[in-house]
């Protein structure tokens, strides 16, 4: 499994945990806004995933590329309860 696949699937665990009303959750994807050598745009780079609760509307994330004191998963989806 990749690290993108297993941080996905906690996110939604966490979620569910918390109570929340999960649906599709959609990847982030990143422009690259570059091109290479032969002036052809570069693909778009995944860098996360969005979550969001169909009951209190809450969003938690994947983040691919935290910051070095940042974290992968977090929002309030994962840290707060659905009714709270
Ligand atoms: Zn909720």
């Amino acid at each position: 499994m990749t690290r993108y696949r297993r941080l996905v699937r906690d996110l939604r665990q966490c979620a569910k945990w918390r109570g929340h009303k999960i649906g599709n959750g959609k990847p982030i994807w990143l422009p690259s806004y570059a091109t290479d050598a032969t002036g052809k745009d570069l693909p778009d780079r995944l860098v996360g995933y969005l979550l969001e609760c169909k009951n209190c509307g809450k969003r938690g994330t994947v983040d691919l590329n935290p910051l070095p004191n940042g974290i992968d998963i977090g929002g309030e989806i994962v840290a707060i309860g659905c009714n709270d």
